[in-house]
């Protein structure tokens, strides 16, 4: 069951007209917030940040933070699997063809909902392998904004040659990956790059600091030159559906020994009992 405009309905039963402006001109904005024991994971940072994508396309929230907290926990009970992850989705709306703000027009919301399956343990044993490339987006990657064709097109690259992500390059410096962020390890420091319109605010990254400053990890948020992604010791990559996982190989070349290093293995496992306090306690951390 998906939620579109209002409705509860099967997915084969939803259509949206051709003239709506998500289709024409890939103008709106999108969320994916995981949700484990059907409870949804961060769900107040995962508001804030459609809000922070809202204004950055000029469009009005739809809906109050508990509205969408009602309408994400119907969407989760209609749906199978304890672990599930949600896809909502908020364009400008359905409007004669015109890049002008149409006036007076109710945007289109659309909800789903998919099992949400943990990155397979052999490559989290293995580690995944990258590539680089030139980051060719727009400035205001820290809109999640559903017009993602130069992601399309550079995670494209990854999967051309087998590779799980591409690394993204800007001036020289790491931005994130084509739908993740990226860290690093150097001298057994976490190396992060600092928030800026040209990334976007991922809520892992958010996450995987928080635990590293509270269980006494050295970390660094700065820039990154290329360089240093090319002789770290470790690459990680985060995101709410990857959670957190070892980069080991990178352009064909090993990352550091070549396997899933330390920092990692301690990230990992207080990623996951991060998750475990998370299912036992309250189902969201969303009070309005
Ligand atoms: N950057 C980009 C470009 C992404 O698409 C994603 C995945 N949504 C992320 C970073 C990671 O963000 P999050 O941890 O909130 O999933």
């Amino acid at each position: 069951m998906i939620y579109l405009n209002g409705k509860f309905i099967p997915l084969e039963e939803a259509y949206i007209p051709v003239l709506d402006r998500g289709f024409i001109f890939g103008d709106g904005v999108y969320e994916v917030i995981p949700a484990y024991s059907r409870k949804p994971f961060r769900l107040e940072e995962h508001l804030n940040r459609l809000q922070h994508s809202l204004d950055g396309i000029r469009l009005k929230n739809p809906f109050s933070n508990a509205e969408w907290k009602n309408l994400l926990e119907q969407l989760i009970a209609k749906n199978n699997g304890e672990d599930q992850y949600i896809y909502l989705h908020i364009t400008r709306g359905v409007a004669k063809r015109d890049h002008a703000f149409p006036v007076n027009v109710p945007p289109t919301v659309f909800i789903m909902s998919n099992p949400l399956l943990p990155p397979p343990v052999e490559l989290l044993a293995s580690g995944a392998s990258a590539i680089t490339a030139i980051d060719n987006r727009w400035i205001r990657c820290d809109v999640k904004a559903i017009s993602l064709l130069p992601n399309v097109l550079l995670r494209q690259l990854a999967v051309d040659v087998h590779a799980l992500e591409t690394i993204l390059i800007r001036d020289g410096f790491l931005t994130e990956g084509a739908a993740s962020n990226i860290f690093i390890v150097s001298n057994n420091v976490l190396l992060a790059p600092p928030k800026s319109h040209l990334m976007l605010p991922g809520i892992t990254y958010d996450v995987v600091l928080e635990l590293a400053a509270a269980n006494g990890i050295p970390h660094e948020i700065r820039q990154i030159s290329e360089h240093e992604i090319r002789k770290a010791d470790e690459i990680l990559l985060t995101s709410s559906t990857k959670e957190i996982m070892p980069i080991t190989l990178l352009d064909n070349q090993a990352v550091g020994s070549g396997r899933p290093g330390e920092l990692f293995a301690r990230l990992h496992t207080l990623y996951q009992d991060y998750k475990a306090t998370h299912m036992r306690g309250r189902s969201c951390g969303c009070d309005n």
